[in-house]
C-alpha cells in the first residue's frame, strides 16, 4: 500500500479540445475509514467520452466537476479495510471513486463484482456501463429486424464494437465507420461486421452510399458530423436513430458554421417517418440490467461477442489518454490500470 492518495483534479475548463493543463495531479493523505465505511484502493478507472461534458458548467443531464475537484469515473476495487458488515478486506468492487487511488465509500454506491465476470476489468466495458449502453440502445430503441441494415458510428470502440455484433446476432447487415484502415480491418476480420468505413476517406459518403444498396433502418449514432450528414439522406422509411452520443461535438464552443439544415432534418423525419431517439443509459439500470448481464455474459463465454481493451498503465497517465479518447487515439475500451489486481 502506498503511503499517498494521488488525484488528478481538474485545473481549470477547457475551451475547446481538453489540454494537459486542465488538469493537475495532487498528493494527500489516504483516507481513513470510519465505521460503517470501507477504504478502496482503485484498481482500473473507465475514461469514457461523457467525462468531457463534466469538464464543462454547461447545463446537462448531470452536474459538473467543480475546478479544484477531482475528476469523476466509475472505477473497480478493491477494498483495503472494511469497517462495513456487507464488505470484507480483498473484496472486488464496482465503485465511483473517480481519478484516484483510494477512496471512501458507506456502500450505498458499491456493487460486487459478479464472481462470473472473466476478468474485473470488464465490469468497465463489455461487461459494464457500454455494453449495456449498445445492448439497450440498439434492442430497445433501434429495434433492429434480420434482414434490415444497421450502421453504427465509432464502430470499433467500446460501444460501437457490441452494436454491431449484437446486430449480427439479430441477423442484420451491419456496415461500421471507424476511423482508419486498422479500425476498420478489426471491425470486418475481427468482429464480423459486413463493411466498414474510414471517415478520414476523402470520398466516405461516397463509400457508404455504395456499401448500403438497400439504405440504412438502424442508425445507431454516437458522433454527429460529416457522418450523420453523410448517414441521413441514405435512411430509409421507418427507420430508427438511437442517439447515443455526439463525440464530434463536444468540444464545439459554438453550433457549427454552414447552412441551417435543421428543415432538411425536420423533412426527412417527417415524410420517412424516422424515429429518433436520444437515451442515457442511467434511466435504464432497475429494469434493464439484469437482462443484459445474463445475455451478455453468455454471449461473451460462447464467443459470440468479442471486445478489445485499450488499457493504459498508470493514474498519471490518465489526462493523456483521456484527450486521446476525443481524437480518436484509443482503439478499444480504454481503462487505466492504477494497481494491479
Ligand atoms: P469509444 O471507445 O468509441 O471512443 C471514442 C471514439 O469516437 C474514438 O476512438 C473515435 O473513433 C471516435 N471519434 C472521436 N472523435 C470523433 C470525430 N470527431 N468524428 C468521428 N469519430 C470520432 O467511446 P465509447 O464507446 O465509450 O463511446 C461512444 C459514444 O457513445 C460516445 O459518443 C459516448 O459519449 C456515447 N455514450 C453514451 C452513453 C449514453 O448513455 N447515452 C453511454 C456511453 C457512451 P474513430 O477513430 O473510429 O473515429
Amino acid at each position: 500500500m502506498q503511503n499517498v492518495n494521488r488525484k488528478i483534479i481538474l485545473n481549470s475548463r477547457p475551451v475547446g479540445a481538453p489540454t494537459e493543463n486542465n488538469f493537475r495531479l495532487e498528493k494527500t493523505a489516504i483516507p481513513v475509514p470510519e465505521k460503517g465505511q470501507v477504504l478502496l484502493r482503485t484498481l482500473y478507472l473507465s475514461l469514457d467520452p461523457y467525462m468531457r461534458g463534466r469538464m464543462s458548467d454547461a447545463p446537462s443531464y448531470a452536474p459538473p466537476v467543480e475546478v479544484g475537484a477531482e475528476m469523476v469515473g466509475g472505477t473497480v476495487s478493491r477494498v483495503e479495510k472494511s469497517l462495513h458488515p456487507d464488505y470484507q478486506n480483498g473484496d472486488l468492487v464496482l465503485s465511483f471513486n473517480g481519478w484516484q487511488d483510494y477512496a471512501l465509500s458507506d456502500g450505498s454506491d458499491l456493487g460486487k463484482i459478479d464472481p462470473r465476470i472473466p476478468k474485473p476489468s470488464l465490469a468497465l466495458g463489455v461487461l459494464g456501463m457500454p455494453g449495456f449502453t449498445a445492448y439497450v440502445g440498439l434492442l430497445d430503441i433501434g429495434q433492429p429486424k434480420a434482414g434490415e441494415t444497421v450502421v453504427v458510428a465509432a464502430a470499433s470502440g467500446a460501444v460501437g464494437s457490441l452494436v454491431g455484433q449484437i446486430a449480427k446476432i439479430k441477423g442484420c447487415t451491419v456496415i461500421g465507420v471507424a476511423g482508419g484502415e486498422k479500425k476498420c480491418r478489426f471491425a470486418t476480420e475481427e468482429l464480423g461486421f459486413d463493411a466498414c468505413i474510414d471517415h478520414y476517406a476523402a470520398d466516405f459518403d461516397k463509400q457508404l452510399a455504395l456499401a448500403c444498396p438497400k439504405g440504412i433502418d438502424v442508425y445507431f449514432e454516437s458522433v454527429g458530423g460529416k457522418v450523420f450528414d453523410a448517414v441521413l439522406p441514405l435512411l430509409n422509411t421507418a427507420a430508427r436513430i438511437p442517439v447515443c452520443g455526439l463525440i464530434a461535438h463536444y468540444n464545439d464552443t459554438a453550433l457549427p458554421e454552414g447552412p441551417d439544415r435543421l428543415g432538411l432534418l425536420a423533412r426527412t423525419l417527417l415524410t420517412k417517418r424516422i424515429k429518433m431517439q436520444g437515451f442515457i443509459i442511467f434511466d435504464y439500470y432497475n429494469h434493464r440490467y439484469d437482462e443484459f448481464f445474463s445475455q451478455m455474459s453468455d454471449w461473451v463465454k460462447e464467443g459470440k461477442i468479442k471486445f478489445r481493451e485499450d488499457l493504459v498503465d498508470g493514474l498519471e497517465n490518465a489526462p493523456q489518454a483521456f484527450i486521446g479518447l476525443l481524437q480518436g487515439k484509443n482503439f478499444g475500451k480504454l481503462v487505466i490500470r492504477v494497481a494491479n489486481d
